[in-house]
């Protein structure tokens, strides 16, 4: 056997872990999501991360932004719940404490797009990991955040799922995105037995590792028109909703589940376009058609 063989993911694949719905089933069996994220420069990017959770069919959604930009969510997505936490534009390592009691209800936390840069934000988020027992999927300026956090991450990351773009994982993994690029799916192995956490490492294609770093996925859906700022960021919050579902098996299942029908809905966006300026939110209300297709 090959010894870095990658499976390319099919339609069939997806189909199996993400079966059609009980008829007895309610909000609760479909998910409570939380989108902790957000900063005053960077609103629209946690209300693309909730559209992508709505769009992936989670049951709740709770959006958690510092105080001082929340009034510019509310009402801008009437699906989902916000509230302002702490008393600032960017999150800070006091606010913990106001979203822990809460957190025992969520099921799955989607933390990351937006963030801002600031070093306290850090803290809050290494304490959001300690403090809670769900899944995380850590995207974006989170990322560059912890990027000098290995020890710290690794214990936890059977829970995490990481989604950097090439430029995120250059920066978490100290390999230049040149050296990255000769060997993709070696480079992704090879930060999974450091970290141990599932990654999503984005590009075209996008390659998708299991915890374990034993088995290696390759997406084959998606196209030019997706790269363009938010569109990560709806696949942040599809991942999280797909592994906040009943009956989802684990966190790689559910990372290739979203990365397939992300690009799957980009796909349904060019087919409609042409590869010019469709957008993230688009892509998004794409998705429920895109899943319609499957069964
Ligand atoms: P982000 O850079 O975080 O906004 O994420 C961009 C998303 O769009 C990822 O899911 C990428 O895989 C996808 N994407 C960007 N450019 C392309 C491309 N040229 N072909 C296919 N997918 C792409
Ligand atoms: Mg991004």
């Amino acid at each position: 056997r090959e010894q870095n063989a990658a499976y390319l993911l099919e339609t069939a694949d997806i189909e199996r872990v993400l079966c059609s719905r009980a008829p007895d089933s309610h909000k609760g069996t479909h998910g409570t999501i939380a989108v902790v994220s957000g900063s005053r420069d960077m609103i629209g990017a946690p209300l693309m991360t909730c559209r992508g959770a709505m769009r992936a069919g989670a049951g709740k959604i709770f959006l958690r932004v510092p105080e001082q930009t929340a009034s510019y969510c509310i009402g801008k997505l009437p699906e989902i719940m916000v509230r302002g936490i702490g008393s600032g534009s960017e999150f800070s390592e006091n606010d913990v404490f106001q979203i822990l009691e809460e957190a025992k209800k969520w099921t799955v936390i989607a933390i990351g797009p937006g963030m801002g840069k600031n070093s306290k934000t850090k803290t809050f988020i290494q304490e959001v990991i300690r403090n809670t027992t769900c899944p995380i999927v850590i995207d974006a300026d989170a990322l560059n955040l912890i990027h000098s956090e290995k020890e710290f991450i690794s214990p936890y990351g059977k829970r995490i799922i990481m989604t950097p773009h090439l430029a995120e994982f250059s920066r978490l993994s100290g390999v230049s995105i040149a050296e990255v690029k000769k060997d993709v799916i070696e480079a992704a192995k090879h930060f999974v037995h450091e970290w141990n956490v599932t990654l999503v490492l984005k590009g075209a294609p996008t390659v998708i590792v299991s915890s374990d770093a034993q088995t290696v996925y390759v997406n084959p859906t998606g196209n030019a028109g997706m790269a363009a700022g938010g569109m990560g960021d709806v696949l942040t919050g599809m991942i999280a909703a797909f592994a906040a579902h009943d009956g989802m098996p684990d966190l790689c299942a559910a990372a290739c589940s979203g990365v397939f029908i992300h690009g799957a809905a980009g796909d349904y966006c060019y087919n409609k376009y042409g590869p010019y300026g469709y957008s993230p939110c688009e892509v998004a209300d794409a998705i429920p058609r895109v899943i319609k297709a499957l069964e």
